[in-house]
């Protein structure tokens, strides 16, 4: 089995607060079920990552990311409850996130996802995608008997349907793939738009009612600096960007030469910083 050692908040300041020590053990392969609070679990491995809520009388997953990691998380929820999955809510539209529902279908549980989400499935379909039974404009509760999941809405950022989500009377945000905690994550998409995902990540910093986050990937959760590096990350890599840009610097060229030297330690970013560059250059050559 393989462990990675990820960082407490000893500093504030992010990516020194990498760099210091206190580890989260997780596992890579496996997925494994950990609870944050009572009721509240995360499952997943590295790769793909969830959340469920347990009630009195039922429970309510999110993303069910495909059929093999549906059916796993389905297990791992008998293991703590025999009641009923009622509710099944979509973070966001990407398809390795909410691939795979069915099985949660046959048992009965309506879907939910944000209102936007609803072109991005009708203009793509998929027939692994279990169309939503409901809508939501964010500001609303799902609840099962003794349990309550606030659902928020901070408008674009990584898409723009993104719903995070925070069971009442925890300190623990699921905010999908606003943030991979300590990590750059798997990718930069044409549909992030940068300048409003760090004012979502400003929004929820400023926010004083949580404590840790769980992501759409990566170890079981973070600690507040975990937020705070990916929003330090993206405002250096726009400001640099910008900064070359205005130097005449062609997108291959500024691809080529980046260097953010208060992330190279964060995993990912000999992989990604290139791209997300690129994804940058296009950001203020194109407007989007
Ligand atoms: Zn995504």
């Amino acid at each position: 089995m393989l462990r990675f050692g990820f960082m407490a908040a000893l500093v504030l300041t992010p990516a020194l607060a990498f760099a210091q020590a206190a580890t989260i053990p997780f596992d890579m392969r496996n997925r494994v079920t950990t609870e944050l609070a009572p009721g509240l679990y995360t499952f997943g491995n590295f790769s793909a990552r969830s959340i469920f809520v347990v009630g009195d009388d039922g429970v309510i997953a999110t993303d069910p990311v495909s059929t093999d990691f549906a059916k796993d998380m389905r297990a791992a929820i008998s293991k703590v409850t025999d009641k009923p999955v009622k509710y099944v809510v979509y973070s966001h539209q990407h398809w390795d996130h909410i691939n795979g529902g069915k099985i949660f279908k046959d048992e009965g549980a309506t879907f939910i996802s944000h209102e936007n989400c609803i072109k991005h499935f009708t203009n793509t379909p998929n027939p692994n995608v279990i169309m939503p039974d409901k809508t939501v404009k964010g500001g609303e509760t799902v609840a099962v008997k003794g349990k309550t999941l606030n659902l928020m809405y901070f408008g674009r950022n990584h898409g723009d349907c993104m719903l995070v989500m925070q069971v009442q009377g925890t300190d623990v945000l699921y905010v999908n793939d606003l943030v991979t905690p300590y990590s750059l994550g798997l990718g930069f998409m044409p549909d992030y738009d940068p300048k409003e995902w760090a004012r979502t990540l400003r929004e929820i910093e400023a926010r004083p009612d949580w404590q840790r986050m769980v992501g759409g990937h990566g170890v079981p959760f973070g600690k507040r600096d975990a937020v705070a590096l990916r929003r330090d990350f993206l405002e250096q890599l726009m400001t640099a960007v910008k900064a070359e840009m205005d130097k005449g610097r062609s997108a291959d060229e500024i691809a080529a030469t980046i260097n953010l030297p208060d992330f190279k330690d964060v995993r990912g970013y000999k992989e990604q910083i290139g791209r997300a560059a690129e994804r940058i250059y296009h950001y203020y050559e194109m407007g989007w």
